[in-house]
């Protein structure tokens, strides 16, 4: 038996990187995928390349998770291919932009809040009141170990991923007896565009090569490697799955064991 056979599952962010990554996976295992992100052309070839792997059906649709609207248009999309509500919630569309933070603007700050987490807050509204009526449901939110500690240069990212933490837990414990989780996955450096752009920007202000940035970054972890997505699709699985149900409330970190808590 196929672990998320007959369920349901939305993707955010899932044109590429770590979206993708769980998209394949969970399809693997028996789901319907629908994956939205603002580029249409990438949600479009993930829910192809699903459809031609995988053998289940797919959706996409382009989708800004930080507007209130776009996101209900995608729900409403989501409600007509599935015929009924999102079993699965994956969370994962992000932003990452270093800036020192007195030279943080307001747009940058509020770029931050309103993809990592206003578009986190409306995807999670627009599933838990289905979720809580069909006494079960999943969401997992991709944050980061960002979201648990800090670091230099990243202060609108790192706040709004400690708020997508606060959400996770708080509102586990609201439906933690209507068989709806929710739970956040902490990756660290991943092998993705985003730590591609992050290597980018280092070499841009360091003069560092680019080999140099990788390097550091892989140094930052005590296996002295990036995490692969599919490492993080692995956890999302767990997640998502029966076996996962006693799981809620919790952050859980993907990153060689940088951070320990
Ligand atoms: P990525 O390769 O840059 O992919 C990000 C995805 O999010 C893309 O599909 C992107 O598509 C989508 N997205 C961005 N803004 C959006 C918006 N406003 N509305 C809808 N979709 C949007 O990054 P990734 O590494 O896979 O990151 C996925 C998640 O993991 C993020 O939440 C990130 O913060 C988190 N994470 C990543 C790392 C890392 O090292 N890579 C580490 C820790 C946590 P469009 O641009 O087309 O919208």
């Amino acid at each position: 038996m196929k672990r998320l056979a007959e369920r349901n599952a939305f993707i955010t962010g899932g044109g590429r990187g770590i979206g993708r990554a769980v998209a394949l996976r969970f399809a693997r295992e028996g789901a319907r995928v629908m994956v939205v992100a603002r580029t249409e052309r990438e949600v479009a070839s993930v829910a192809e390349e699903v459809r031609s792997e995988c053998g289940v059906e797919a959706a996409f649709a382009s989708c800004d998770v930080a507007e209130a609207a776009s996101v209900a248009a995608a729900f409403d999309r989501a409600r007509e291919f599935f015929g009924r509500g999102v079993d699965v919630l994956v969370n994962n569309a992000g932003i990452a932009e270093s800036a020192k933070f007195a030279g943080t603007t307001d747009e940058l700050w509020r770029r931050h809040f309103g993809v990592n987490l206003d578009g986190t807050f409306y995807c999670m509204r627009a599933v838990i009141p289905s979720m809580v009526e069909r006494g079960w449901g999943r969401i997992i939110n991709v944050a980061s170990i960002a979201g648990k500690t800090g670091a230099p240069y990243i202060a609108a990212y790192s706040a709004s991923k400690h708020g997508v933490l606060g959400l996770t837990r708080s509102v586990a414990l609201e439906v933690a007896s209507k068989g709806v989780t929710v739970n956040a996955i902490c990756p660290g450096y991943v092998d993705t565009e985003m730590t591609t752009n992050a290597v980018r920007q280092i070499t841009a202000k360091t003069g560092r090569s680019a080999e140099e940035a990788t390097e550091a970054i892989r140094r930052m972890s005590p296996q002295g490697r990036l995490v692969t997505p599919e490492e993080v699709a692995a956890l999302a699985l767990l997640l998502a799955s029966e076996d996962g149900r006693g799981i809620t409330g919790q952050a859980i970190n993907v990153d060689g064991g940088s951070v320990l808590f």
